[in-house]
């Protein structure tokens, strides 16, 4: 199946270079963030959380894909300014979503990593798009997407020649209904096995419910995800949006210590 994808195919290492920094050598990277990027005061919370748990990179949507038109949309610029605002006090870098194409530009100049939706994971139109530009690309699974679809869709962003793509396995809908997605822990398994390219996790997203996002955290890091990608607040049940799926700095400080014992085992 493999031979398929052949720019994905030809990744000899899955390093990804932003400015001086290299990320997906070896080590497992944790990045966290709200669902929505919060006010002033909660991210800079969050922020300093970050830095003191050497956590690099900052997640957070400006402009949302939600299901509901009268959800919450997201803060716009406002919001993402607020994000680089604190991301540049603790030394942070940035991941945020480009919703389409009036938000691509915005999005980009902004931010170190462009994030593509679950939602828009085949807007092929997109996807060419942020394979034409240079900054890494943060792809996430369509929910209804096969592995294979899912490949063809970084495939879409190599052949533009942007081959800065990182992989984000998100759940897949199925017929379970308690959870919201269910985390595919093979397509982790079986990226991480056949291709030079960062895959990493979300079990927030895949879960839907926060009592699961830690147990699906470890079992991404057996399946060989190179990271995890996790919605956290310091008040989970006051986040603007999501808040079912976020957990809290505890939690987050339990993973990080478990994660770093596995490391430890592994060597
Ligand atoms: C997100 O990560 O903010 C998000 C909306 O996720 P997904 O596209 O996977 O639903
Ligand atoms: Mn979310």
């Amino acid at each position: 199946m493999f031979e398929k994808f052949p720019h994905l195919e030809s990744l000899e290492q899955k390093i990804i270079k932003i400015n001086d920094q290299h990320f997906f050598d070896d080590k497992f990277q944790i990045i966290a963030g709200p669902c929505s990027i919060e006010d002033e005061a909660v991210m800079d919370e969050i922020c300093s959380f970050l830095s003191e748990n050497e956590i690099k990179i900052l997640r957070g949507g400006a402009f949302k894909p939600r299901t509901s038109p009268y959800s919450f949309q997201g803060g716009g610029i406002t919001s993402l300014e607020i994000m680089k605002k604190y991301a540049e006090k603790y030394n942070l870098l940035t991941i945020t979503e480009a919703l389409g194409f009036e938000s691509f530009d915005i999005v980009s100049d902004i931010t170190d990593i462009i994030q593509i939706g679950s939602r828009n994971s085949q807007n092929f139109e997109l996807l060419k798009m942020s394979g034409k530009q240079t900054k890494p690309v943060l792809l996430k699974r369509g929910f209804m997407n096969t592995i294979e679809e899912f490949l063809f869709s970084a495939e879409y962003i190599a052949n533009e020649g942007n081959k800065n793509i990182i992989l984000c396995e998100r759940g897949i809908r199925t017929f379970e209904p308690s959870t919201r997605n269910t985390l595919d822990i093979n397509s982790i398994a079986m990226i991480n096995q056949n291709l030079n390219i960062p895959i990493i996790s979300d079990p927030s997203h895949a879960t839907g419910r926060r009592d699961l996002v830690e147990k699906l955290s470890y079992s991404s890091y057996w399946a060989g995800a190179d990271g995890i990608m996790l919605e956290i607040h310091p008040n989970p049940d006051k986040a603007i949006s999501d808040g079912q799926q976020t957990i809290d700095f505890n939690t987050l400080e339990k993973i990080i210590k478990k994660i770093k014992e596995f490391k430890n085992y592994n060597v």
